[in-house]
């Protein structure tokens, strides 16, 4: 495994070079900001009228169309969601500088091949380990996300430097920089928030409530154990591991761990997480996701909207309205 530091990255690089940033949303509007606070000239690229384009200006930055936004541009980053991307690259890819870099945040249009980058264009991936607020909280605080980088093309000879400069100035570096492929970063991001992260868990947690509804429990008790206190284990596994879990709860919490877990994610739930992974190895989960969009993702829609009206939410909604020291 190599990884990368503040010691090994030469800032130099990317000094009085010009930075495009396209997309002002969970990423774009840290990125944009890290970068500037770090120093950098950073110009957001974004669609004229937008809701995004006022939150940008306000904040202090330099706000173009894309088209414009990338024109003399160093490196080029596409922070729209993943779906607008393709397009996006068709309309700025005449006013990209020769030899410039194109840098995505997560593997996908590269990897699938639904951007094929012009042939001098150095391609790379930053891609922070954490949501937006987070990259921006942890760079305010003078700490850093942990980010992946990999270098897809390497036409200027110097791909690499570009991207942990990059990483720098986001404030990744701080904490470390894991190198890796596009394929790597995109199979493995996919897979951890389907099988683990945002569809596992929340599954998991869905799951747990209705049972012990069905048996006749409170849902107020229910929610209590499913899903507010997830939120205390998981800090714990954070900052120490499976290690640091076990000290703190119970024994009788550890023992019922032990016997019970395995039940529950069993030798069925694993061969499922198996199938997972391979419909996103071999393209199926990424053909279904084009597909759905190019139809207008209404089936999304009406997915997401199913789990908004699952009767956790308004049980959890009710009890949230009470933790007043909730951001909400
Ligand atoms: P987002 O949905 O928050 O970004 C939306 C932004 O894109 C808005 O500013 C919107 O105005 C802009 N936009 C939409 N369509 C546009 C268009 N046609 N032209 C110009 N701008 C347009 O996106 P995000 O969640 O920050 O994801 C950005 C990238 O970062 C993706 O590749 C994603 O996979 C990756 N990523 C996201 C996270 C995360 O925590 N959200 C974490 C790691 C990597
Ligand atoms: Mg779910």
């Amino acid at each position: 495994m190599q990884m990368y530091s503040e010691k090994d990255v030469d800032a130099s690089v990317l000094a009085g070079k010009r930075i495009a940033i396209l997309g002002y949303g969970s990423q774009g509007r840290a990125h944009a900001l890290n970068l500037k606070d770090s120093g950098h000239d950073v110009v957001v690229g974004l669609r004229r009228g937008g809701a995004s384009w006022k939150k940008a200006s306000s904040d202090g930055l330099r706000v173009e169309e894309p088209a414009d936004a990338v024109k003399g541009a160093a490196i080029t980053v596409f922070l729209t969601p993943d779906m607008v991307q393709p397009s996006l690259y068709s309309s700025v890819e005449s006013n990209l500088a020769k030899g410039s870099a194109i840098l995505f945040a997560h593997g996908f249009n590269i990897h699938y091949q639904r951007i094929k980058p012009r042939d001098d264009l150095d391609v790379v991936l930053i891609a922070p380990k954490g949501p937006g607020g987070l990259v921006r909280r942890q760079y305010e605080e003078g700490h850093g996300v942990p980010c992946l980088v990999a270098v897809e093309k390497d036409r200027s000879g110097n791909a690499l430097q570009l991207a942990l400069a990059y990483a720098h100035g986001i404030g990744g570096a701080r904490a470390g920089v894991i190198e890796t492929t596009f394929a790597e970063e995109t199979e493995t991001d996919l897979f951890g928030e389907q099988a683990v992260l945002c569809g596992g868990a929340t599954e998991l947690v869905v799951a747990g409530f209705e049972t012990l509804v069905e048996a006749g429990y409170q849902p107020e008790v229910a929610y209590y154990e499913c899903m507010h206190e997830l939120k205390l284990i998981v800090d714990l596994l954070h900052e120490g591991g499976l290690r640091k879990m076990h000290e703190f709860i119970s024994d009788t919490a550890a023992y019922g761990d032990l016997v019970s877990g395995p039940r529950v994610v069993d030798a069925h739930a694993r061969e499922r997480m198996r199938e997972v992974l391979q419909d996103i190895r071999n393209g199926t989960f990424a053909r279904n996701w084009i597909k759905e969009t190019e139809s207008g993702q209404k089936k999304f829609r009406e997915m997401m909207q199913a789990d908004l009206d699952h009767p956790i939410e308004k049980v959890g909604a009710r009890l949230r309205s009470q933790m007043d020291w909730l951001d909400n």
